[in-house]
């Protein structure tokens, strides 16, 4: 990690945790991240708990997001939620991108080029997840499928507001597999990603917090969260349990 950019270390329930669950797990993890500074620290929650997590964390050093969102503010698109929807609720961010919503539910680059821009005008912080498939990475296509995904999604981004987005590169190989990146897949990937950023603007891809995600645990986050380029982790499974994810908070922390 580097000491210029603060680090971000969030958690990905996924479609995990009734209300109630959620509320047991925010007890639980409060005490343990009570005390943590120079770091931030973001649940990504299912839309159902994110009134709940809210109001259940509100004063303390937790930024409580969202794992979608559409781009428009309103319209005839059952089944979505809108930014104002969510600010309403005094949501922070967004996850934007995930791989499970482009791999089952169809999302797109062109998609994630109106959603970016959306969340920032709307005062949510994107958090766009970027990574190619275990075949692309096979064919030597990992480059070539970053470069799609940040140049398409961060094409009508204002310069200005480039570092207000923070990116999470997952290859989709590691997500949910126990199949970390080796550390020097990750730093590749990710150094890649800032040099993609500087294409739109140098001082940006300086300031632009990158993450690694894929199969993030306590006993691996240390020496990923250890490397140059990395400015933190997203995390699926091991973020289901407070005190695994106080664990990874903890690697960051040391
Ligand atoms: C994720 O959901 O973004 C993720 C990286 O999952 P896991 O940590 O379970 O691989």
């Amino acid at each position: 990690m580097s000491s210029s950019r603060t680090p971000v270390i969030a958690g990905n329930w996924k479609m995990h945790k009734t209300i109630a669950q959620a509320e047991e797990y925010v007890a639980g993890l409060l005490p343990r991240v009570a005390d943590v500074e120079g770091l931030e620290v973001v649940l990504c929650v299912p839309y159902t708990a994110l009134q709940a997590v809210v109001d259940s964390t509100r004063g303390s050093q937790l930024a409580i997001y969202a794992q979608n969102m559409h781009e428009a503010p309103s319209g005839a698109y059952t089944g979505e939620i809108s930014a104002p929807m969510l600010t309403e609720l005094d949501v922070h961010g967004t996850l934007l991108g995930h791989s499970e919503r482009r791999q089952y539910f169809g999302e797109t680059d062109r998609a994630l080029q109106l959603k970016v821009p959306a969340a920032l005008e709307a005062g949510l912080a994107p958090m766009l997840c970027v990574g190619e498939t275990e075949e692309q990475r096979l064919a030597g296509d990992t480059e070539r499928t970053l470069r799609h995904q940040v140049q398409e999604a961060l094409e009508k981004v204002a310069v200005d507001r480039l570092t207000e987005v923070t990116i999470a590169y997952e290859p989709i190989w590691a997500i949910g597999t126990g199949q970390v990146a080796t550390l020097e897949q990750a730093q590749e990937a990710i150094a890649f990603v800032r040099a993609l950023v500087a294409g739109f603007d140098k001082d940006a891809a300086q300031q632009v917090r990158i993450l690694y995600g894929g199969s993030v645990k306590p006993e691996n986050a240390a020496e990923l969260l250890a490397l140059p380029d990395i400015d933190g982790a997203l995390v699926g499974g091991a973020s289901l349990d407070p005190a695994s994810f106080a664990a990874i908070i903890d690697a960051a922390r040391s």
